[in-house]
């Protein structure tokens, strides 16, 4: 059982870090350092549950999921490139028994050796590799805060190893993807941006290859029937991307999701398939993520919802009520019951006040179970949802096939017994 510092103040309402210290989901401590938070039990319930939700709608898009280090060679990021046009955002290298190695600035070197550890037909593509992996970031530590700006990263990241013709139906389905994420998350998107180059030396010189990915990138944007809009400098230094722009609530916008074409790192580590032809033929990467960084799409989360987040997200889905003692051990049943279908509840027993001051303090719960004299004996509960409506008494076990039934559809909606 925890006990949620309550109530929250109403200003500013929309800051994670306050929201994240109050409602402990995460925080952050000088010793580990800046830009390094630890996730509190309901912090990492809700990241449990973020990171099942896109691992489920991966494997069901097709994706297979790897690990890989957070650990490379310098040598690694020599050959992807990120050695001379990303070097600023590393950190620096650690010398080993005569090599350096490498936290990693990103998934996709790794990746693309896992793809030429083996030999592939045409057959086997697209290839979409999958990973909710740790990286790396040497941010300076006066733009560090709470969850958005951190040195450690948890990416949802995924490549897709295609021919060219795959790559705009692989990017039109990652947007897809995309929007059915947001709409399950309830966040929406504040633009679509197609990033292009800019002036400066952190491209890859190769004209034709950055014609040809954002003539690409164009067609599916344009196909989709997205409004978006053109931006330059904000290219990968590999190639351009679609990004997916959100606004927080002190109306910063940044990227959560991205979709990205990449000719560069194909070529750099000689990957290719075998074609029907028999000959070997280089394929195309598609870089794409979700939701981004873990850490950034639950800062964005908690902004967005004030902590009262969909069901299936929140760290306490039903807070359970007995009015008095008497009915301890019928909540202690029904948190038992919830336990057995996999919904995460707790009892805030009549040792933590009133029935009001309760229902106060568990208010960011999306269901609440009161329990009396009436309904113990019944075996009722009472369901009160988080919107202020409230159900008839119904059986615990219908009450919670319903409101299981919801959270494993990822709804947004809260179930009122209807259906
Ligand atoms: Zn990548």
């Amino acid at each position: 059982m925890n006990t949620h510092p309550h109530p929250l103040s109403d200003k500013p309402k929309h800051d994670h870090r306050r929201l994240g210290r109050e409602l402990g989901l995460f925080d952050t401590d000088p010793l580990i350092g800046a830009g390094l938070p630890y996730w509190l039990p309901d912090g990492a319930a809700v990241r449990h549950a973020l990171e099942e939700y896109i691992r489920a709608a991966e494997r069901r898009a097709g994706y297979r999921h790897v690990y890989s280090p957070v650990l490379g060679k310098r040598e690694l990021y020599e050959i992807s490139g990120h050695w001379s046009h990303y070097s600023d955002d590393m950190f620096p290298p650690m010398d080993l028994g005569g090599e350096q190695v490498v936290l990693r600035p990103s998934l996709c070197p790794h990746h693309a050796v896992i793809y030429r550890s083996r030999s592939h037909s045409y057959r086997e593509l697209p290839l979409r590799m999958a990973e909710l992996g740790g990286m790396f970031r040497s941010e300076l530590s006066g733009v560090l805060g709470g969850l958005t700006r951190v040195r450690a990263i948890q990416l949802n990241d995924a490549h897709i190893f295609c021919t060219l013709d795959q790559v705009a139906g692989e990017a039109a389905a990652a947007l897809e993807m995309i929007r059915a994420a947001y709409e399950a998350l309830g966040i929406g998107v504040a633009r679509y941006r197609l990033s292009l180059p800019g002036p400066g030396g952190k491209y890859v010189a190769a004209p034709e290859m950055w014609e040809r990915s954002v003539a690409l990138l164009t067609d599916v944007l344009d196909r989709s029937g997205l409004a978006y809009e053109a931006a330059e400098g904000e290219a990968a230094f590999y190639g351009p991307k679609i990004d997916v722009q959100v606004v927080d609530g002190a109306g910063r916008e940044s990227t959560l999701s991205t979709v990205q074409v990449d000719f560069h790192q194909p070529e750099r580590f000689d990957l290719h398939y075998i074609g029907a032809d028999g000959a070997k033929h280089r394929p195309v990467m598609v870089h794409r993520s979700i939701i981004g960084s873990v850490e950034r799409a639950v800062a964005h989360l908690v902004e967005a919802h004030g902590g009262a987040f969909p069901a299936w997200l929140a760290p306490v889905q039903m807070a359970i009520l007995p009015i008095s003692e008497a009915e301890l051990p019928d909540a202690e049943a029904l948190l038992r019951q919830c336990g057995e279908r996999g919904l995460r509840a707790e009892i805030a027993g009549p040792e933590r006040g009133t029935l009001g001051a309760r229902v106060r303090e568990a208010r960011l719960a999306p269901y609440q179970a009161v329990i009396g004299a009436k309904e113990a004996a019944d075996g009722h509960v009472a369901l009160r949802l988080r919107d202020g409506r409230r159900l008839a008494p119904l059986s615990a076990e219908e009450a919670l096939a319903g409101i299981a039934a919801g959270v494993e559809a990822y709804a947004g909606e809260l179930w009122d017994g209807v259906n």
